[in-house]
């Protein structure tokens, strides 16, 4: 097996990117989503790369008004009549199955209440980088099944640039080859099946391409004549979903626990993270790392919405000033995104070239987020490729 990566690192979004002491990262927040119960876990499991994986305690906590609450205790915060129409919310989110309509309509046409649409936002702002209107209801109920079965999330010792590392060890004591500053230009087809790709002005041969850089950019690779007009029009409207990571360096615990904390009522802020109350190495000595994400809308200006992200920041925590420092903000959008499909825009492995396989965030089967969803994803491409006899 050969992988070729065009970076001068391995791990794309999902690895270490140390400064100043602290592991800020290339994109994730050093979490994956059901901890050592979901796909990632199971197969970081099955591979047996000895991965650690610190379940968060609390998962998630709730910042309203000042006072954080774990989601057992929201309903407190609604009249006697809406907590009847919260308890049956809760229930339809057990056992119902939504349907086309976003989330965000789902939930109003049961409690049409300012406060259950901003937890709405900010839980799909936070796990999926788009609001709950982007959101169809049937993903959303998929998603929070998968939570009840798989539970919450966690923090892999040494951050997700350990998970990287493993994985590498992996791949290259079973022979593979990773080629890193090696840029493909190019996929060859012949016939409408795969015979290889180029890579730094070489050809080489292979009878399965397995591309994690999105559909849209692999149909490029192809050349869009190798395809059907439909099928050049369905990758080009993909749209994904973008945000901005704010890594900040504090002088003592701002959050004191290893869960997310969700915002609804931030202007942009969606949720924050302080994975150091897990993992201390994650930061110098005696500091912490706490990280933010807010959803990105594109059209936006960048900047301003920075600037919003940076004031929820100091009004979520009055001492900010005197305990915390920006380390580095990183905005994800225009083909580096958070997912490069928002989530419930389904689309499997295979694609009209035999031998061609998509993986990565692009693919990820329903109800499955993030890495979760891309483990889920190769998954299913594995099978398959092994249907295929590659
Ligand atoms: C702000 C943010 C927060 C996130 N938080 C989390 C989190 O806490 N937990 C979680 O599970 N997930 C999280 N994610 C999502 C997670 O990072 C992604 O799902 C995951 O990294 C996607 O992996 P991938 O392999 O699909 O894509 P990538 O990681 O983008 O990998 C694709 C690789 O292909 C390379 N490449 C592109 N073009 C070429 C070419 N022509 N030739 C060779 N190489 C090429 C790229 O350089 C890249 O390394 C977050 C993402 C972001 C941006």
């Amino acid at each position: 097996m050969d992988i070729f990566e065009k970076l001068p690192y391995p791990g794309g979004r999902f690895t270490n990117l140390e400064y100043q002491g602290y592991q800020l990262t290339t994109g994730a927040l050093h979490m994956i989503p059901h901890a050592e119960n979901g796909p990632l876990g199971t197969m970081l499991k099955e591979l047996g790369t000895g991965v650690r994986i610190i379940p968060s305690h609390p998962p998630g906590l709730f910042r309203i008004g000042g006072r954080d609450y774990e989601f057992r205790q929201l309903k407190d915060l609604f009249s006697l009549r809406d907590k009847v129409k919260v308890a049956s919310i809760h229930a339809m989110l057990k056992l119902g199955k939504g349907g086309k309509e976003s989330y965000r309509d789902w939930v109003k046409k049961r409690l049409n209440n300012r406060l259950a649409l901003e937890l709405s936002d900010s839980f799909c702002g936070w796990t999926l980088s788009i609001h709950a209107d982007k959101l169809s209801s049937r993903e959303f109920l998929a998603i929070t099944s998968n939570f009840n079965r798989y539970r919450g999330p966690g923090i892999p010792e040494g951050g997700c640039g350990a998970v990287t590392r493993a994985l590498v060890k992996v791949i290259e004591e079973g022979g593979g080859n990773i080629h890193l500053e090696s840029k493909v230009t190019g996929i060859q087809l012949d016939g409408g099946r795969v015979t290889g790709m180029d890579c730094g002005g070489e050809s080489h041969e292979f009878d399965v391409v397995v591309s994690n850089i999105g559909p849209k950019a692999t149909v490029e690779l192809c050349g869009e004549e190798a395809f059907s007009p439909d099928y050049v029009k369905s990758v080009s409207n993909i749209p994904e979903a973008a945000g901005i990571k704010i890594s900040v360096a504090c002088d003592r615990p701002m959050l004191g626990h290893t869960g997310a904390l969700f915002t609804p009522q931030a202007k942009r802020i969606d949720g924050l993270n302080e994975v150091t109350n897990a993992d201390p190495s994650l930061a110098p000595e005696g500091k912490h790392l706490l990280m933010s994400h807010q959803t990105y809308e594109p059209g936006r200006d960048i900047r301003e919405e920075i600037e919003l992200g940076l004031q929820d920041l100091r009004e979520l925590f009055p001492d900010f000033d005197r305990h915390c420092r920006v380390l580095m903000v990183q905005s994800y959008h225009n083909g580096w995104p958070v997912n490069r499909t928002m989530s419930g825009k389904l689309m499997g492995p295979e694609t009209p070239v035999r031998g061609l396989y998509n993986v990565g965030d692009a693919i990820k089967p329903r109800g499955w987020v993030e890495t979760e969803g891309v483990a889920a994803g190769v998954k299913a491409a594995l099978e398959r490729i092994d249907a295929y006899g590659g």
